[in-house]
């Protein structure tokens, strides 16, 4: 099975691809817009289709979060955009993030984990750049949990051997379309011998059919712990849902946060791009929030749809913005010097020209 989206024909996109655009909530509204306005001055030819998910779907009396004509624009361009969702406490079914991940089975979380020009943390300088491929719908995800007594809970975590096997093909398809050494397998197999360790029997038999890839087993506390010792050793990182949902977060942190950190969700026929973060309801409406995860998720998606010149273009544009550290937003400038998402914006359209 070739987990690997294809990119499509260089011929399909001299027309404009059609993508559904979802702002979400909270900060979603105005990172949406932020980066809409920078593709489009960059000349990104794509026709947006915007559509509802969330906070307001739920107001609505949409018990998924999610409407249906929302999920009928998705099963028809296949790409979607889109902002965070709020997940209501106290009403609503479940997260809308989590409906649309099963609806459409996008089985794969796809986390790249790079250092970036002109941010600063205590790891910069040491070459940080790996993948994190999370399995995304099953394990104690699948929601199957109930009271067994008044007094004690349990929840159900569920693995198969085609959720592993194509999880870790996909992380393989990732390694090797990055021209990438190494998939390391984190699990927690020594103790969850069933479950964690079919993730471990399975990995190791996949890899062998991927010649060209180092195949490694780390125990996932041990990989935890990897991380923030030595994270220039790792390549392609896959795990099951729990462990890949904790560990991405942890790299996310060792290359500058929330704020600039993407993802794309993946599944056999559809692709969804969003930034790790939330809807950060505290800065909400303000005008402050980063667009940067949301960008670069964004030029993840670009070049899913085979618009390689653009998402470059774009790419060089924002990291010359970051380098010169002038009108940065408040969560990575310097301290005290928060400029509004509007003028960083500006100032990554006015470097779009500069090779
Ligand atoms: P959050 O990511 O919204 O915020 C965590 C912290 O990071 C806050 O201090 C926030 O201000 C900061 N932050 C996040 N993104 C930022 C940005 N782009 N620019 C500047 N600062 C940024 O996490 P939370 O507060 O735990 O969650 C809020 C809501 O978002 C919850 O309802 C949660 O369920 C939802 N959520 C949705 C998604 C998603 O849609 N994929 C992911 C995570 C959380």
């Amino acid at each position: 099975m070739d987990a690997t989206p294809q990119p499509l024909s260089t011929e399909t996109i001299r027309e404009k691809v059609p993508v559904t655009a979802i702002p979400g909530d909270g900060i979603g509204r105005e990172v949406m817009a932020a980066v809409r306005q920078v593709l489009d001055a960059a000349g990104a030819r794509i026709a947006w289709e915007e559509a509802l998910a969330g906070a307001e779907a739920f107001r609505k009396g949409i018990a998924t979060g999610a409407p249906q004509e929302t999920l009928d624009s998705i099963a028809r361009t296949g790409v979607a955009l889109k902002g965070p969702l709020e997940t209501p406490v106290g009403y609503g079914e479940k997260s809308a993030n989590v409906t649309l991940r099963k609806i459409f089975e996008m089985y794969g979380n796809v986390r790249p984990v790079r250092e970036l020009p002109g941010i600063h943390t205590p790891f910069g300088g040491r070459g940080i750049d790996f993948v994190v491929v999370r399995e995304n719908v099953e394990d104690v995800y699948a929601g199957i949990e109930h009271m067994q007594t008044p007094s004690v809970a349990q929840c159900l975590k569920l693995i198969t051997e085609v959720g592993c096997e194509r999880i870790v093909r996909l992380a393989a398809a990732v390694a090797e379309a990055e021209g990438r050494k190494k998939v390391t397998v984190a699990t927690k197999a020594n103790i969850m011998k069933l479950t964690e360790g079919m993730m471990k029997r399975v990995g190791e038999q996949v890899l062998k059919d991927y010649p060209s890839l180092t195949p490694e087993h780390m125990i996932v506390d041990n990989c935890a712990h990897q991380m923030v010792i030595r994270p220039e050793q790792f390549d392609v990182t896959v795990m099951t849902n729990m462990n890949g949902d904790i560990l991405s977060d942890l790299a996310a942190g060792l290359v500058g946060g929330l704020g600039v950190a993407p993802s794309a969700n993946l599944g056999d026929h559809v692709a969804m791009f969003e930034a790790v973060h939330g809807s950060a309801p505290q800065i909400a409406g303000k005008g402050i929030a980063n667009p940067t995860a949301l960008l670069l998720s964004a030029l993840m998606m670009l070049r899913h749809i085979g618009d390689f010149a653009t998402a470059r273009k774009v790419e060089h544009a924002l990291y010359v913005t970051l380098e010169e550290g002038r009108d940065l937003t408040g969560d990575i400038a310097p301290e005290g010097e928060g400029a509004p998402t509007q003028a960083f914006v500006e100032r990554i359209i006015a470097n779009l020209g500069r090779e």
